[in-house]
C-alpha cells in the first residue's frame, strides 16, 4: 500500500491516511487501498474497534482535484465517445467507488472512530460521515463547497443528517466554514479535544470500546443504523447522490465538462489549505 498505513495495537486496527503533503487529498488508488484496509480490519477477528486517521496538519482536504491529477481520473477518458454513455460510467464509478464505499462504510459491522484535525473538506466528509464516533481536534473545521461547481454538494449528502436542515442548508448556500465547537454543538463530533492530544484521546476511546464485549457492539452499531435507515436516511441519501449526478449531467450538458465551473479555483484552495 502506498498511501494507508496499517497498523494494530491492543485489538484496535489504526488506519492512516497517509498523504500529507496533499492534505490528503483522494484519488481512486487511495480510496481503494482505504477499503482495502477496512477490508482487512473487518475480516481479523482479533480487530475489535477500528480508527481513521490521517498524517499530517489536515484530515483530508477532498477528492484530489488537481489538473494533473483529473487528467488520470478514472472517469476521463469515459467521455472519449459518447458523452450519455460516458456519463452514466460516471454515475455507476461514483456510485461505486464515492457513495458506495461511504455507504459500505458505515455498516462495517465493528466500531469505528474517525480522528479530525485540520481542514476537512467536500469528501473529507464522505470519509468521516460514515464512521460511528468522530473525534476532533479544537483546530479541526468542516465545509461542503462543492455548490460553487454547480452541484448541491458532495455525492452521499450527510449533511441534514450531520447538521439539521437548517444548518446543513446554510453550509450549501453559502459554502462555508463549521468549526468543532459548532460541529460539537450539533451533534456531529462526539468530543473536541486538543490538537496535541487527538491521537491519544481517540486511541483510549477506541480501547475502552475494545474491552467491551464484540457482540454487544456489533448489535448495538446494527440498532442505531436500522434507526437512522427507519427515518429514512438511506432512501435520502439515494436521492442525494441522484441528484448529486444530476448536478454532473448538468455541467456536461451546459459546459461539456463534469463540473461547470471553479475547479481550477478549488484545486488551488485545496493546495493552499494543504500547505497553511
Ligand atoms: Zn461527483
Amino acid at each position: 500500500m502506498s498511501y494507508i498505513l496499517y497498523d494494530m495495537r491492543e485489538r484496535v486496527a489504526v488506519v492512516t491516511i497517509n498523504r500529507p503533503e496533499a492534505g490528503n487529498a483522494q484519488n481512486a488508488a487511495l480510496l481503494k487501498e482505504l477499503d482495502e484496509a477496512f477490508t482487512r480490519a473487518v475480516d481479523d477477528e482479533e480487530v475489535r474497534v477500528i480508527v481513521l486517521r490521517t498524517e499530517g496538519k489536515h484530515f483530508s482536504t477532498g477528492h484530489d482535484i488537481a489538473p494533473e491529477v483529473l487528467e488520470q481520473a478514472p472517469w476521463n477518458t469515459m467521455f472519449d465517445d459518447v458523452s450519455q454513455t460516458g456519463l452514466l460510467r460516471m454515475y455507476d464509478w461514483e456510485a461505486k467507488h464515492y457513495f458506495g464505499y461511504s455507504r459500505r462504510w458505515r455498516d462495517i459491522p465493528k466500531p469505528t472512530i474517525a480522528s479530525v484535525q485540520g481542514a476537512c473538506v467536500a469528501a473529507g466528509l464522505m470519509l468521516c460521515w460514515p464512521m460511528d464516533l468522530i473525534i476532533a481536534a479544537d483546530d479541526a473545521r468542516f465545509t461542503d463547497p462543492v455548490a460553487r461547481m454547480g452541484i448541491g454538494g458532495v455525492e452521499y449528502q450527510g449533511h441534514g443528517w450531520e447538521w439539521g436542515a437548517r444548518k446543513a442548508k446554510e453550509m450549501l448556500f453559502t459554502a462555508g466554514w463549521m468549526d468543532a465547537e459548532e460541529a460539537h454543538r450539533l451533534g456531529m463530533v462526539n468530543r473536541v479535544v486538543p490538537r496535541a492530544e487527538l491521537d491519544d484521546a481517540t486511541f483510549a476511546l477506541a480501547s475502552q470500546i475494545a474491552k467491551m464485549a464484540p457482540h454487544a457492539m456489533r448489535m448495538a452499531k446494527r440498532s442505531i443504523n436500522a434507526m437512522l435507515d427507519a427515518q429514512g436516511q438511506h432512501q435520502a441519501l439515494e436521492v442525494g447522490f441522484l441528484t448529486h449526478s444530476l448536478g454532473h449531467a448538468n455541467a456536461w450538458a451546459t459546459h461539456g465538462q463534469v463540473t461547470t465551473a471553479g475547479l481550477a479555483e478549488m484545486a488551488e484552495g485545496n493546495r493552499a489549505a494543504a500547505k497553511d
